[in-house]
């Protein structure tokens, strides 16, 4: 039996990995935590304030924030409690210390900026097609509380088309006075970041070579999405020694 402790319990994300946990027989949720939401009830469970709660859990999930996320990788890894991490803006600098947190092979981490099984599939295909296409742009569409922008699954969309494509394509810049209009520069693929009360997260990449274009689209269009991705890091993430990116590394 696992014992699992969720970080940002309280959260959107944080309520429904406790109800997941709670419902897999083989997982056992022994700690929430949320320090602005201490004292909730969460089915048996009462939100604690800090990390010092984690005691005995031998897997931490964290869906907390950007700013949160290290602080709390810190203190879970460094008490050898491996983590499974959701938050999303953790930044090239922050995946480094959880890199070297994770180094001395007694503790682990899974990262991935998106833990659905079809997001994961649609970056896989986005590799496949940038081989075959020089021009891909990025189109990610999510709900206005998303405090990060680009998305990680954006991101790392972006950098592995940008590592596979099959030769350099320089865009137009366009108009000098709507900056912006073009989107962000990620490895050399534009990317375009909509906030909408009403979305959720979706992400299109768009292949264009001389005469076709290829629209590859994923929806999550329920949180229940992330779930499955979520149990699959949990129960593995032991059996992976120091620090996994994305989800794609477990699917195979
Ligand atoms: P949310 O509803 O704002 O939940 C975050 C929770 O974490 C809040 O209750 C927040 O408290 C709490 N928190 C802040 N600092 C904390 C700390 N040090 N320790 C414990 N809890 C802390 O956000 P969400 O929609 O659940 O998303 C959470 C993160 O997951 C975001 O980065 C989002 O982009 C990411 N996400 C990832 C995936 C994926 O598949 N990887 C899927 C969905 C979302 P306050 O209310 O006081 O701030």
């Amino acid at each position: 039996m696992t014992t699992v402790g969720v970080l940002g319990a309280a959260g959107r994300m944080g309520r429904e990995v406790c109800r997941a946990v709670d419902a897999a027989d083989d997982l056992t949720l022994i700690a929430a935590v949320d320090p602005h939401h201490q004292g909730i009830a969460l089915g048996d469970l009462v939100v604690a304030g800090s990390t010092d709660e984690l005691e005995g859990v031998d897997v931490a999930v964290d869906f907390t924030t950007p700013r949160s996320v290290i602080g709390n990788a810190r203190s879970c890894l460094g008490h050898g409690i491996h983590m499974v991490i959701g938050t999303t803006g953790i930044g090239e600098d922050g995946l480094e210390e959880i890199r070297r947190l994770t180094g001395s092979g007694d503790v682990n981490a899974i990262v991935a900026p998106n833990f659905a099984i079809g997001a994961a599939l649609m970056m896989r295909f986005s590799e496949q097609a940038a081989r075959h296409f020089d021009a891909a742009e990025v189109i990610e569409l999510h709900h206005d509380q998303k405090v990060d922008a680009p998305s990680g699954t954006a991101i790392t969309t972006a950098q592995r088309i940008g590592a596979a494509r099959a030769g350099a394509w320089e865009a137009p810049a366009g108009d000098a006075s709507h900056p912006g209009a073009r989107g962000a520069d990620v490895e050399g693929i534009r990317v375009h970041g909509i906030r909408l009360p009403g979305l959720l997260a979706h992400q299109e990449v768009i292949f264009g070579s001389p005469g076709q274009t290829l629209v590859l689209r994923h929806d999550t269009i329920d949180r229940s999405a992330f779930i499955p991705g979520i149990l699959l890091a949990i129960r593995t993430v032991a059996d992976r020694p120091g620090l996994t990116v994305g989800l794609d590394a477990l699917l195979d």
